[in-house]
């Protein structure tokens, strides 16, 4: 691959799409290039390269320059080499940034920790893959200014430090904190005061730079030849305001700490194998947490905003799972229903990643417990004590997990979202199960709202009595009937009728009596008529059988058997209303072609005039 990647005919478009494959090679590559050739083609391959990959392969790039490589190998006292310095130098002002933080009480130090260490990402990629010509320009340059520095760079690479890191931040989906701050960090005092105005974290941006210089202070040099130069006004305004000494001290301390994870006293490949692999792990692990975090609190917006935006286009639970899946960067998410009354929780839905599985629908499992450990938003693991966080991870087969309940919407019936990373996936850090939280706590309201917005839908096509179709629903299915019957030549029928002494009835049995017999009916109905059939409320007890593709003739045998079934129903219960027989009448027709819906309704309707006056419980076909 390297050979393919190194063939000069190949294009940076196939350079790049193999690199991808491996992010270490890009470095790689660029070391094997002839010094007079590097300079002419490197700008070209590096940005192309470093573009076109994706997240995860530039995270994987910057971590792994700090740590492989022979100078790792050798002692610190042997070890003068520049990648080595700028490697301490980086550690200790990512050190000295979260120590500034902490010191001048800036809420999040593990972001400037970050940001302290990415700060230092172009001259580590500079020192990892021009060592010879970045020590020959220095040993040239003698003690210069950083903007010197910069000029010198760019004669001999091309470019300079600050435009690799910028390129490499570019291309890498940085959270947006980072990412200005890493744009602002060697700006004269002003500027970066102005960019306060544009919403940069400036205060952040100022916790690096008094990091960077700290780190200096506490001897940790880029290169003896490389003057840091004289404080910005930020700077010194945050070294006046803090306890400067003990924030060296910190560095020091954090710093050696550092140094033995990453720098390994194994002598042999074999032996410096594991450590560099810890270190790797610790530093990206870091990274990884606060690029969570980060994510986290973007992602409530952009769950939220999609799921607004969509508002009325269906069940929001779906998207709002997949979406907060996709930005908080799980590999999993499961909707739970714990049924108290019941005593169960089932899985409702899930959704995974490409290549993980997705928890089972259907999977359950009893449960007695109170349901309190289910009131609120938390991350859960195997430690815990809470008998339903443990039926969650049993449940998702998994080790952790973030858990957020939906607001309430049945009291009886509590959902719960269970986001997690996989089996093998990393544990979800502090802070996530906030903005999962709100996020179910606002999908709550979405689930809400459209649950109301499809009763309302069910209000207009639904009787709430019977659970017939309402006149509303008759009347357009009638007008849909009528202009295919129109184009097609089909036939359709409709029978309509009315129950017997139904005023009777009510004041014998009572209102809600009367009530239950119309329920009945309908029962009765839906249950004899086909799938395309419509029964339909017409009025009080009047009701609508519509009969697609159905003559005349078999509408009558049709409402014959209907008529029957009720009757036989009241003599069934002739007791039970002290001796009143329930019977209906009706009045069937068929459309003619050209007719209006109100015609061939008031024709059957006069039929069923006429069986009421004929004796009730019967059919008549209407003229
Ligand atoms: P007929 O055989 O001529 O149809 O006699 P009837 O008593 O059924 O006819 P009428 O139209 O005089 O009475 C209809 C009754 O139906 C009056 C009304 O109280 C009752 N009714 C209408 N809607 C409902 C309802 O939703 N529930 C109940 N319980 N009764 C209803
Ligand atoms: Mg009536
Ligand atoms: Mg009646």
């Amino acid at each position: 691959m390297l050979e393919l990647v190194l063939d000069p005919s190949s294009s940076p478009r196939e350079v790049a799409s193999l690199v991808r494959t491996d992010p270490g090679l890009a470095l790689e590559v660029l070391r094997r290039r002839q010094p007079n050739e590097r300079k002419r083609r490197f700008a070209l391959h590096l940005n192309d390269a470093l573009a076109s990959l994706d997240a995860a392969g530039l995270r994987e790039l910057a971590l792994r320059l700090p740590i492989r490589g022979r100078f790792e190998l050798l002692d610190a006292a042997q070890g003068q080499a520049c990648s080595l310095l700028s490697r301490k130098h980086a550690v200790a002002c990512a050190c000295a940034a979260a120590a500034f933080a902490r010191e001048s009480h800036y809420a999040e130090p593990e972001t400037a920790y970050t940001a302290g260490l990415l700060s230092s990402i172009g001259s580590l990629a500079l020192w990892q893959f021009g060592e010879r010509e970045l020590l020959d320009l220095l040993a040239r340059a003698g003690r210069r200014s950083i903007d010197m520095l910069k000029g010198e760079e760019r004669d001999v690479f091309g470019f300079d430090h600050e435009l690799l890191a910028t390129t490499i931040a570019n291309a890498w989906t940085l959270p947006y904190e980072l990412h200005d701050t890493l744009g602002a960090l060697h700006l004269p005092a002003q500027d970066l005061e102005r960019l306060a105005l544009d919403g940069v974290d400036v205060h952040l941006a100022s916790l690096v730079r008094a990091g960077f210089h700290a780190a200096h202070e506490a001897g940790f040099p880029l290169h003896e030849s490389f003057d840091a130069g004289a404080p910005p006004a930020d700077v010194v305004r945050l070294f006046d305001s803090v306890d400067l000494a003990s924030v060296l001290e910190h560095v020091r301390e954090s710093e050696s700490r550092a140094a033995l994870l990453a720098r390994p006293r194994a002598r042999t490949h074999a032996e410096a194998f594991p450590i560099m692999m810890a270190a790797r792990e610790e530093l990206q692990n870091r990274l990884l947490e606060k690029e969570h975090l980060l994510r986290a609190g973007d992602s409530v917006f952009h769950v939220l905003q999609y799921s607004f935006e969509r508002l009325g286009e269906g069940d929001p639970l779906p998207g709002v799972m997949l979406r907060a899946m996709e930005r908080m960067d799980f590999r999993r998410i499961t909707c739970l229903e714990f049924d108290a009354r019941a005593g169960r929780i089932d899985v409702r839905s899930s959704y995974a990643v490409a290549g993980e599985a997705r928890t089972p629908e259907g999977r359950w499992a009893p449960c007695t417990a109170e349901r309190a450990s289910f009131e609120r938003a938390a991350r859960i693991d195997r430690e815990s004590h809470e008998p339903l966080h443990q039926l969650a991870l049993d449940l998702c087969d998994v080790h952790s997990a973030v858990i957020a309940p939906l607001r309430e919407l049945d009291p009886q019936r509590r959902l719960i979202l269970v986001a997690d990373r996989g089996r093998a996936g990393r544990a979800p850090v502090p802070g996530e199960e906030d903005a999962l939280g709100t996020i179910a706590d606002q999908a709550g309201l979405l689930v809400k709202f459209h649950r109301m917005e499809r009763e309302n839908a069910a209000l207009a096509t639904q009787d709430p009595l019977t659970g017939a179709a309402t006149r509303r629903r008759l009347m357009e299915r009638l007008e849909f009937l009528a202009s295919q019957s129109q184009r097609t030549g089909l036939p359709f029928s409709l029978l309509i009728m009315d129950l017997d002494h139904f005023k009777r009835f009510n004041d014998t049995m009572g209102h809600q009596t009367g009530d239950e017999l119309l329920q009945d009916l309908v029962r009765i109905l839906q249950a004899n008529v086909s799938k395309g059939d419509l029964v339909a409320r017409y009025g009080g007890e009047e009701f609508v059988v519509l009969l697609p593709n159905c003559t005349i003739e078999r509408s009558l045998e049709l409402g014959e058997t209907l008529r029957a079934l009720v009757h036989d129903h009241g003599t069934s219960r002739l007791e039970r209303y002290h001796g009143l027989q329930i019977s209906i009448s009706m009045g069937a027709a068929q459309w003619r072609s050209g007719e209006s819906v109100a015609a061939l309704i008031g024709r059957a309707d006069a039929a069923l005039y006429e069986a009421k006056h004929a004796g009730r419980n019967q059919v008549l076909r209407a003229a």
